[in-house]
């Protein structure tokens, strides 16, 4: 058993911390004010070549896997959820393609996310179908002839960077529409160049300003049978792409818990009071050290989740651990974030400090990609059938 990171990923690790430091720090209050997207981010992280992490070299990548991406992200969220938010977009809708994409589909999108000409955007939620993603209402028909060609109309929603994508991938009802069967869904490749496609609003959301999410409408949209992704009802083998991110979206709650943990231990120790400073009361003391372990914990879990994901172990006595991680560490974020606050006292809540904003920022981890409770349910059924390590 080997703790350490590679030399590759201990020198990723290091270049990315310094980026985030020199460039990504000054801009994460300026990005949560104006909300606009931070090209000048995602410019730095192509030049960087962290754009294709997660992807193999014979399609432009740097093949670091699922580990690396974690690495990346959880450097870049010590300082902001947005621009980590940019690094995770490079995996979660190139997932289901990656793992049950044609040949020519790998190649037709997936080298552009790479270089930076080409994003991507996930689309499984709808307003009334979250948690719930059988009850998703966008359905795809066949086409009238014979060309295997699909329409497909609906809406989805709180999609993460909608309006700077230029592919979706899309999951739609092609079996029954009163079906809750897992194989009456299917995943599609949707450009949004083509008719029918659009943005609908975008949303004012408590936090992670500067990737936009929002609806993305699709009315009656012209998909090639050749943008079908895996099989006609392969929701299933789709879906291994949002196991595979159980760890990157943990990355983005340790790295914020990191930043969060670090900024108000140095105010801590600068902020005078009772004739000594803030830092010197034992009561404060712990309430770091507690943090402090629980951090390592969840690091602990995120980069086994990360490796085991390399690996493809995603079958069932797997998908506890990976829950395990994202849980554990989102939830961390919300609390690192908030204990930041109360360790800066009045100055914690105000916009002159980092925490308020993290605070906000972290509130939407325990949500995405599979709530705390969808993850709690994961995990309670891999104990319930002793599919974890049960005598
Ligand atoms: C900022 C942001 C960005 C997002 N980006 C994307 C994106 O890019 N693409 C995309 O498709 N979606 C995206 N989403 C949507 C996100 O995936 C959903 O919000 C999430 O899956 C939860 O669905 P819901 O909001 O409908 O909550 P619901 O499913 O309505 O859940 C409401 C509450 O009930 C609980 N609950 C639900 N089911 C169970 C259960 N079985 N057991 C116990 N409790 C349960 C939930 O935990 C939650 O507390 C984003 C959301 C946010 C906030």
């Amino acid at each position: 058993m080997d703790f350490d990171l590679s030399p590759e990923l201990a020198a990723l690790q290091l270049s990315v911390r310094r980026l985030a430091q020199d460039k990504v720090k000054p801009r994460a209050r300026q990005i949560d004010t104006t909300g606009d997207y931070p090209t000048d981010l995602f410019e730095a992280f192509r030049d960087a070549d962290l754009l294709g992490l997660c992807l193999p070299t014979e399609l432009g990548g740097s093949d670091a896997g699922i580990l690396g991406l974690t690495v990346a992200i959880e450097e870049v969220a010590k300082y902001s959820n947005a621009a980590a938010l940019m690094l995770l977009l490079t995996r979660l809708p190139v997932g289901p393609v990656l793992i049950a994409g044609s040949d020519d589909q790998k190649k037709r999108y997936l080298p552009g996310i790479a270089s930076g000409e080409l994003r991507a955007g996930f689309g499984l939620s709808e307003a009334q179908a979250g948690s719930d993603v059988a009850g998703m209402r966008t359905r795809a028909v066949p086409e009238a002839g014979n060309d295997g060609a699909w329409i497909l109309s609906g809406t989805k929603c709180w999609m993460s960077g909608v309006r700077e994508a230029d592919w979706y991938t899309v999951f739609a009802k092609t079996g029954d529409p009163a079906s809750r069967a897992h194989d009456s869904i299917t995943a599609f490749i949707v450009e949004r160049a083509w008719d029918g496609v659009s943005v609908g609003r975008t949303d004012r959301k408590m936090g992670v300003h500067g990737v936009d999410t929002g609806e993305l409408v699709l009315d009656q949209v012209r998909v090639p049978a050749d943008n079908v992704i895996g099989e006609v009802g392969g929701f299933r083998l789709a879906m291994l792409g949002l196991n595979a991110m159980r760890p990157i979206v943990a990355a983005r709650g340790i790295g914020l818990a990191e930043g969060a943990l670090m900024y108000a231990t140095e105010y801590v120790k600068q902020r005078e009071a009772f004739g000594g400073t803030i830092a010197d009361l034992q009561g404060i003391q712990w309430e770091i050290a507690k943090m402090a372990v629980d951090i390592e914990a969840a690091r602990l879990l995120t980069y086994r989740s990360a490796w085991l994901a390399d690996q493809g172990k995603f079958t069932k006595e797997y998908v506890p651990f990976l829950s395990m991680a994202k849980y554990f560490a989102t939830e961390l974020a919300v609390r690192a974030s908030g204990l930041a606050v109360q360790l800066l006292g009045a100055a914690g809540y105000m916009e002159d400090h980092p925490t308020e904003l993290w605070y906000r920022d972290a509130r939407q981890l325990t949500i995405v990609e599979g709530t705390s409770q969808v993850q709690l349910g994961l995990i309670a059924r891999g104990v319930l059938a002793h599919d974890l390590w049960w005598d």
